[in-house]
């Protein structure tokens, strides 16, 4: 979806102050400096020379933009402490653009045929409001769903494939028909169900009589554990056909490792 950015140029007077304490200096600059105010309220100043601005505010609480009738334009940005005013001396350009994340082309919109990017964990429309949130660690896939959208792969104990709309496919709801009740608690024998919070993870059914939770393993499950929980593949496993070397408890502190005798439980 996109937002305003707002940019002015021309020649203008920079104040920058880091406290309200009477003591500090403000830092005053004068320059013909080009300006962007971002919609999160980010402000940057930039003059003729290099990447970072002379003078900038992130993501500032509030930014007031005043217009006068002689081309000119004043801007404060406060943010906590910090305060930030541009004031153009004279006319000065001004301009108004629309503005969408930036990042990786990933397909096409099937309800306006505009282009989809990824960036910082959400497939976004380049002309509409559609709007996918991924899941962390999402690899995006070239294949596109019978919908429209891309699909994306993770690895939840599996290789899920799916569409990147949970209206479409739902990633909880594939990973609980896959492992739902697949294993059982250490502790008290009870099964182990697929469960969400924030993220998806294992919780006995016994809760809240056992507390037993796991999170969900992020790579590829190739059996059981004689205490009940799924063995994964190890860190460094470079493929083959997995033997227990190669594989380890969900629970890295678990005893029955390696096969090895399992010690005896008090009675
Ligand atoms: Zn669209
Ligand atoms: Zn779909
Ligand atoms: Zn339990
Ligand atoms: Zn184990």
């Amino acid at each position: 979806m996109s937002e305003t950015v707002h940019v002015y140029a021309g020649e203008c007077t920079t104040t920058y102050t880091a406290s309200d304490d009477a003591g500090d200096e403000p830092t005053r600059r004068r320059g013909r400096v080009v300006v962007v105010h971002k919609p999160d309220g980010t402000v940057l100043v930039h003059d003729a020379a290099g990447y970072q601005p002379v003078a900038w505010l992130t993501r500032a609480n509030a930014v007031h933009r005043e217009v006068d009738g002689d081309g000119g334009f004043a801007l404060v940005a406060v943010k906590e402490r910090e305060r930030l005013r541009v004031e153009s001396r004279g006319q000065a350009h001004r301009g108004s653009h629309a503005a969408t994340p930036a990042g990786v082309e990933v397909g096409t919109c099937p309800d306006c045929d505009g282009t989809l990017v990824r960036a910082r964990g959400t497939i976004t429309c380049l002309d509409c409001p559609a709007e996918y949130g991924l899941p962390r660690d999402a690899a995006t896939l070239d294949e596109t769903c019978d919908c429209g959208l891309p699909r994306m792969a993770v690895d939840r104990g599996a290789r899920f494939e799916l569409c990147v709309d949970r209206n479409c496919e739902d990633l909880d709801a594939a990973v609980r028909d896959r492992f739902d009740r697949q294993w059982s608690c250490p502790d008290c024998g009870g099964d182990l169900r697929v469960l969400r919070e924030r993220t998806l993870f294992l919780g006995c059914e016994n809760y809240p009589d056992c507390e037993a939770t796991y999170a969900l393993p992020d790579r590829e499950v190739v059996g059981a554990c004689d205490c009940g929980l799924p063995r994964v593949r190890a860190e460094d496993d470079g493929g083959g056909s997995p033997g227990d070397a190669d594989t380890r408890c969900l629970d890295p502190d678990c005893r029955q490792t390696d096969g090895g005798e399992a010690e005896e439980a008090p009675s």
